[in-house]
C-alpha cells in the first residue's frame, strides 16, 4: 500500500453541510481506524463568522451524529481537535490565500515537516473559478516536495460546455494526476464490489453478454424528498443529479470490458469506451412527484423532473441489442440501488408451457447497492412432492453476513484515503465527465424545450404509470429484488399441474 505522507486538508466550504455531515466524520473514522497520515491537520475556510472552538465544536456534534467511529469509544478528536483550524474569508480577496498560505507555513514550521495538501472543494460550483485563479496566484497548486490534490464535489459543470470550460480552467493550475472528481457512489463497497464480481470470478463473465443477457436495469430510489435542498435540485433535476454521474457510472462498470490492470487510467480507459458506445437514448419518462410545487423554495409552476426512466443502448460487440433500463426518482416506494442483471429464457420451455403451464422466469441476478447491500441470484427450483412444478427461488449473499461487520465504510472515508495516496481509479476523468455531459445534454435540452412530458406520480409510488408502459411495451418490466420483500419469490409458481 502506497505510504501516506503527512496532509493537511484545506476544505473551502467548511462551514456547510457536506463538511459537518460526510468529510469531517469520514476523517475521524479513517483517524481511528489507524488510516491517517502520522501528521494530519485540518483548515476550514468559509465566510461565515466562526472562531477556532465554535469551529471544532460544530465539526464534533457532526462526528458524534455521523461518524461510524464513536467518539466515546475512540478518543481521537480529544487530541485531533487542536489540529483543526478555521479561517474565515472571502474568496475573492487575496489577503485570504495569504492568511492561508502564512497558517501553512506555521504548521511546518512548528512540525518542522513539510506537509501535502489536500484542497478540497466543498462550496458551490460558481465559486470554482474565484478560487482556482487565487490558488494558482498564491503558488498553493503544487511545488517541489510538496504534492498537491484538488478534490471537486459534484456537480461538475452543468452541461458539456460549462464542464469543459471548468476542465480548463482546472487544468491551468492542475496536472489532471492532481485533480480528483469525486463520485460518492464509487467510493461504495457494493459498487467497487461490482468489480470485484465481474473480474474475480470466472463463471460469471462468460455470461456477461448479449448472447445471454436480455436485458440490465438500473435502479436508484429515493424515499426522500428534497431534504432542503430546492434550491440546488431546482435548477438541476434529476438528470443532472443523478443520471449524469451516478447512473452512468454504474452502466459503465457494468458494461465494461476487463482492463488489463488495475490501475486508474487502465479502468477509466475502458469506462470511457462504454460511454462513446452508449446510443442516443430516445425513450425518455419523466415525472415530477405530486407535491414538488408546494415545497419551499420551488419555482412557481417549476417542470423540473424528480424522476426519471431511460432506455438505452450500447453499441458495441458485447451489448448490441441488449437495453439498459435506467429510472431514478425521489420520494419513491421504497430506499433501494440495485442493478438487475436479467437472463434470457430457456431455450425450450420443458416443464410447463407445451403443457399449458406459464412460463419459466428466466434468471435474475441482482446486486444490491443499498440499503441491503449484497447479492442476490434467482433461479427457479422444484416444489419437492408431487408432479414436476417450480417456483423462483433465491440464492442469497449479504455482506453483513458474509463480512460479519455490520456496517460498512462510508465511502468518503475510502475516497478521502485515496485522495491522498494519490489513486486516482475511483475518481472521473475528464474526458469520462465530457463524455457523460455529451450523453446527457439532448437529454436535458429535449425536457428543457418541453419536448417530453412532465408525467406526475404519487409519494411512495415506483414513479409514474409511463414507467412502466417504457418496460411492459418490451414485455418486460421493474424488477426489485433487493427488496426485502421481493414480490418476485411470492409470485405464482410454474410447471405442470
Ligand atoms: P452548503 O449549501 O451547505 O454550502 C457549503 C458552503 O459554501 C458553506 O460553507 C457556505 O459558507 C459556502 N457558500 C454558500 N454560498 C456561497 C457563495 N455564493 N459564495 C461563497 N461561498 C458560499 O453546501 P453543501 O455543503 O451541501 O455542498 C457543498 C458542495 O458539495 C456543493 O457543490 C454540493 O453540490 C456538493 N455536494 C454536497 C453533498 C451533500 O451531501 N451536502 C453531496 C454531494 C455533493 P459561507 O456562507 O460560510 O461562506
Amino acid at each position: 500500500m502506497a505510504k501516506i505522507e503527512n496532509s493537511i486538508m484545506i476544505v473551502f466550504g467548511a462551514s456547510g453541510d457536506l463538511t459537518q455531515r460526510k468529510l469531517i466524520p469520514a476523517v475521524h473514522s479513517l483517524g481511528c481506524e489507524g488510516l491517517l497520515p502520522e501528521r494530519f491537520h485540518i483548515i476550514g475556510i468559509s465566510r461565515s463568522e466562526l472562531s477556532d472552538n465554535a469551529f471544532r465544536n460544530r465539526l464534533f456534534s457532526g462526528v458524534k451524529e455521523y461518524s461510524r467511529s464513536d467518539p466515546k469509544v475512540c478518543s481521537l478528536w480529544e487530541g485531533f481537535g487542536e489540529s483543526v483550524e478555521y479561517l474565515r474569508g472571502e474568496y475573492d480577496k487575496q489577503e485570504t490565500y495569504d492568511a492561508l498560505n502564512k497558517r501553512i507555513q506555521d504548521i511546518e514550521s512548528n512540525d518542522r515537516k513539510n506537509y501535502n495538501l489536500l484542497l478540497y472543494f466543498a462550496i458551490p460550483p460558481d465559486v470554482h473559478e474565484t478560487i482556482l485563479k487565487h490558488l494558482n496566484r498564491s503558488g498553493l497548486v503544487g511545488s517541489e516536495g510538496r504534492k498537491v490534490h484538488i478534490v471537486i464535489e459534484k456537480p461538475f459543470g452543468r452541461d458539456l460546455q460549462s464542464a469543459r470550460e471548468l476542465n480548463r480552467l482546472v487544468h491551468e493550475s492542475f496536472g489532471e494526476d492532481q485533480i480528483f472528481r469525486i463520485d460518492h457512489f464509487l467510493g461504495k463497497e457494493t459498487v467497487q464490489n461490482i468489480l470485484a464480481f465481474r473480474f474475480a470470478n470466472s463463471i460469471f463473465e462468460p455470461l456477461w453478454n448479449r448472447q445471454f443477457v436480455d436485458h440490465i436495469q438500473i435502479t436508484v430510489a429515493e424515499e426522500v424528498g428534497l431534504e432542503h435542498r430546492a434550491g440546488y435540485y431546482d435548477h438541476s433535476g434529476v438528470l443532472r443529479d443523478m443520471f449524469q454521474n451516478h447512473m452512468l457510472q454504474l452502466l459503465t462498470l457494468i458494461a465494461m470490458e476487463p482492463p488489463a490492470v488495475f490501475e486508474a487510467d487502465a479502468l477509466r480507459d475502458e469506462k470511457v469506451k462504454v460511454l462513446r458506445a452508449l446510443n442516443k437514448c430516445s425513450d425518455v419518462v419523466l415525472g415530477q412527484y405530486k407535491g414538488y410545487l408546494e415545497e419551499e423554495g420551488v419555482a412557481e409552476k417549476s417542470k423540473t423532473p424528480t424522476f426519471a426512466a431511460l432506455k438505452m443502448f450500447v453499441d458495441n460487440w458485447r451489448w448490441k441489442g441488449v437495453p439498459f433500463y435506467l429510472r431514478s426518482g425521489k420520494n419513491m416506494k421504497k430506499k433501494v440501488s440495485e442493478i438487475s442483471i436479467n437472463f434470457k429464457s430457456v431455450p425450450h420451455q420443458l416443464f410447463g408451457q407445451s403443457n399449458g403451464g406459464s412460463s419459466l422466469r428466466p434468471n435474475v441476478l441482482s446486486l444490491c447497492i443499498q440499503p441491503d447491500e449484497g447479492i442476490k441470484l434467482l433461479f427457479e427450483a422444484k416444489i419437492p412432492g408431487g408432479p414436476m412444478k417450480t417456483k423462483t427461488v433465491e440464492m442469497d449473499f449479504s455482506f453483513s453476513s458474509g463480512f460479519g461487520k455490520k456496517e460498512l465504510p462510508d465511502p468518503y472515508e475510502r475516497l478521502l484515503l485515496d485522495v491522498m495516496k494519490g489513486d486516482a481509479t475511483l475518481f472521473a476523468r475528464s474526458d469520462e465527465i465530457e463524455l457523460a455531459w455529451g450523453i446527457m445534454d439532448p437529454i436535458i435540452a429535449k425536457q428543457e424545450n418541453s419536448e417530453v412530458a412532465i408525467r406526475s406520480y404519487d409519494t411512495g409510488s415506483w414513479g409514474p404509470e409511463e414507467s412502466n408502459s417504457l418496460l411492459s411495451r418490451d414485455g418486460r418490466r421493474w424488477i426489485t429484488a433487493c427488496c426485502e420483500e421481493s414480490e418476485l419469490l411470492e409470485e405464482k409458481e410454474n410447471g405442470v399441474e
